[in-house]
């Protein structure tokens, strides 16, 4: 039998995520993660679904990503899932930052590292970590492919209209500093789902992707192609988020630094990890200010209003971009579950011809559905998510396509 099984690796700075996916049916075999690696509390996670063993955990010393990462395979061996097994097709690995090269998924060769490592100023906490787990799989499998999967990669289709900031040109080009986006898996699998959801192709599509973590993104997707989003250069820029305070006059910064004294890096800990919803109300949690929220907390609830209505600029501004708007989809944490956020995203837009049953928004499930009004022109869904399907997707089909060249 031909190797179906693809290993999906999410490499963050102290963090490894895993899951191990079977491509007929997209089953998964085993996920887990392993924390706080370079620490003496490091902890691996490993639950195998294939088999009915329940969740595994230990913790203690785990110096780096390569002991990390021998430590999963020993995990999956024990189950019957190691990394030697002739079933494994590839490593799909996740990587922030492809700039504008990298429009597809990608064979990872010492070229194609070569280059990840040169957007490394533009994603200085991503790609690193990103790099070290592409090498740490190369040496446990050299002979198996392994695919970077890019998060920019969706969004490299956005008219220079949109991608170009109103900046010198050649500052601007001398740098790399464009509109690039981010969340790209998420947002290629959720509007293609939308599709789906709509008995349409793709194609046939225009898609507004709220994308609700506690990273939040926004994005126009016309046929199937983006066509703007709301994260920028980095991360940071767009809407409100759990701990980055997206849009923000440029100003604030030259200000923090000239009057309120604070240095670069404070500047940059301040947007990135202490605004947004934590530094609005102290609590990054939809579920936390909600419950403050009910208890008649008026911070949380300016919070709250400060979200929705960056919310609600994104909605109008990609109206406009995209002409006609067949469904808005939301997903990630806040997205698929926060009720209240999705109400408050669309009240009185009826004029724009969104409006929610209340009973279908208000009923929780894990599954991809429409929740509008049967007579609403626009239809809103709640779409949950799938960033590693869609990696072991997209680098399922790339070693596939290439294996019958
Ligand atoms: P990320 O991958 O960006 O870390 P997630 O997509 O997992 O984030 O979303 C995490 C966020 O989702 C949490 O911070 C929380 O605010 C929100 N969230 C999760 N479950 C709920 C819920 N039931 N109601 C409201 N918000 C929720």
């Amino acid at each position: 039998m031909s190797a179906t099984r693809v290993l999906v690796l999410n490499s963050g700075s102290s963090s490894v995520k895993y899951q191990l996916l079977d491509m007929r049916d997209g089953a998964r075999l085993a996920v887990g993660l392993v924390e706080r690696i370079g620490e003496e509390t490091s902890r691996l996670v490993h639950t195998p679904l294939a088999t009915d063993g329940g969740k595994r955990e230990r913790t203690g010393p785990i110096a780096d990503h390569e002991a990390a990462l021998k430590a999963v395979a020993a995990e999956l061996a024990a189950d019957g899932l190691g990394l030697d097994s002739p079933e494994l097709a590839a490593i799909g690995h996740r990587v922030v930052h492809g700039g504008m090269r990298f429009t597809a998924p990608t064979v990872v060769d010492e070229e194609v590292l070569a280059e990840v490592e040169r957007l490394v100023p533009v994603a200085p906490l991503h790609n690193p970590a990103n790099i070290t787990g592409i090498r740490t799989a190369q040496a446990l499998r050299p002979d198996l492919p392994q695919v970077a999967v890019f998060d920019t990669a969706f969004h490299t289709t956005m008219p220079e209209s949109a991608a170009r900031y109103a900046i010198d040109t050649e500052t601007a080009d001398a740098h790399r500093i464009r509109r690039y986006g981010f969340h790209g898996t998420s947002h290629a699998y959720v509007s293609r789902e939308t599709a789906r959801l709509l008995g349409k192709e793709p194609e046939d599509v225009n898609v507004i992707v709220l994308h609700l973590g506690n990273g939040a993104s926004a994005s126009a997707v016309r046929g199937g192609r983006c066509v703007d989003t709301s994260m920028g250069l980095t991360p940071l820029e767009g809407l409100v988020m759990g701990t980055r305070s997206g849009d923000i006059d440029p100003a604030v910064v030259f200000h923090l630094k000239r009057v309120a004294g604070m240095s670069t890096d404070e500047v940059d800990v301040l947007l990135n990890k202490k605004s947004g919803l934590i530094g609005l109300c102290g609590d990054n949690d939809m579920r936390e200010i909600r419950r403050r929220i009910d208890a008649g907390d008026e911070r949380a609830a300016l919070a709250f209003d400060v979200y929705i209505h960056r919310l609600r600029k994104y909605i109008g501004a990609y109206y406009a971009v995209l002409g006609r708007v067949d469904a808005i989809a939301f997903t990630a944490g806040v997205g698929e579950n926060a009720a209240p956020v999705r109400a408050a995203a669309v009240a009185g837009l009826e004029e724009l011809g969104l409006a929610l049953d209340s009973a279908l928004n208000d009923e929780w499930s894990d599954r991809a559905r429409i929740v509008s009004a049967p007579y609403a022109r626009v239809a809103i869904a709640v779409v949950p998510t799938d960033e590693e399907l869609e990696i072991a997707r997209q680098t399922f089909a790339l070693v596939s396509s290439n294996s019958l060249d």
